[in-house]
C-alpha cells in the first residue's frame, strides 16, 4: 500500500487518537486537512461537505464527529468575535498552537505571528514535554496553550460593553 496515500495518513491519525476509521470521519478530517487555512462553523462545514458530491452527512453525525475530533486535538476549536465556534485542522507538527483569548472583545486569535521566535521555542518545549510523557506510556497527547487577557486593540481603545464587538 502506498504510504503517501492521504487516506492512509488520515486513517493513521484516526487510529492514533483512538477514533474509528469510518467513512464520515475520513471525510470530515480529510476535508479540514485539505483546507488547513480555513476555519469553519458547523453549518459551513456541513455545506462544504455536502457540496463535494458524496453522500450527505447528517447533522447529528457531523456534530458528534467534530466534537470527537476536537476532544482528541485533531481539530482546533476557536470562538470568534460573534461567539460562534469555528473549527480548523490542527497544523501538522504543531502540538500546541498558542492563541490569545481577549476577555473584552472575546476574539480568539493565533499568537504565532506576535510571538515570532518565542513561538518556535514554545513549540519545541511542548514537543519535548510531550515526548517525555510518551516515553512514560501516556498516549494521544495534545496541549492547549491559551493566553488570556485584554488584546492590544481593546487596551488601546475605549472598552466596549461585554459581549459586544470591539469594532464595526
Ligand atoms: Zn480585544
Amino acid at each position: 500500500m502506498n504510504s503517501t496515500d492521504p487516506t492512509d495518513a488520515i486513517d493513521a491519525l484516526l487510529s492514533a487518537h483512538g477514533l474509528r476509521r469510518t467513512a464520515a470521519a475520513r471525510r470530515v478530517l480529510g476535508w479540514l486537512l485539505a483546507h488547513p487555512e480555513t476555519s469553519y462553523t458547523h453549518a459551513q462545514l456541513q455545506t462544504a461537505l455536502n457540496g463535494d458530491g458524496a453522500l450527505a452527512l447528517d447533522r447529528v453525525t457531523l456534530y458528534r464527529l467534530i466534537d470527537r475530533l476536537t476532544q482528541v486535538s485533531l481539530l482546533l476549536c476557536r470562538v470568534d468575535a460573534s461567539r460562534v465556534r469555528r473549527y480548523q485542522a490542527m497544523p501538522a507538527g504543531v502540538h500546541a498552537m498558542p492563541h490569545f483569548e481577549c476577555q473584552t472583545c472575546h476574539r480568539d486569535s493565533p499568537l504565532a505571528g506576535a510571538l515570532q521566535a518565542s513561538g518556535h521555542d514554545l513549540d519545541r518545549a511542548v514537543q519535548s514535554a510531550l515526548a517525555a510523557l510518551q516515553a512514560l506510556g501516556y498516549q494521544g497527547l495534545s496541549m492547549d496553550f491559551a493566553v488570556r487577557g485584554v488584546c492590544a486593540d481593546c487596551s488601546a481603545g475605549p472598552v466596549p460593553a461585554p459581549g459586544l464587538q470591539a469594532s464595526a
